[in-house]
């Protein structure tokens, strides 16, 4: 657990991306661009959530990955 972190979710939340069998590569798309334009973009950028800082070095902190399409919508989808 990191503090400042992101709030522990449930696993209830829907995912924005599709779920396949477990276990299986697949292109990670977006589904919010596939319902609001048809196409399942898989453009996504990376970035830190919750990052931690100490003597002016970055540390901690978890990986999160956004739809690089909706952001330029506009929008902010987290994928992972
Ligand atoms: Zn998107």
């Amino acid at each position: 657990m990191i503090p400042g972190g992101p709030a522990g979710d449930g696993e209830a939340k829907p995912k924005a991306y599709r779920a396949r069998k477990r276990g299986e590569p697949e292109v990670l798309t977006c589904s919010v661009c596939e319902q609001d334009t048809g196409i399942a973009t898989a453009l996504t950028f990376e970035m830190k959530q919750g990052r931690m800082i100490r003597d002016g070095q970055p540390f901690g902190g978890s990986k999160v990955i956004y739809c690089g399409f909706c952001l330029a919508r506009g929008k902010l989808t987290r994928l992972v």
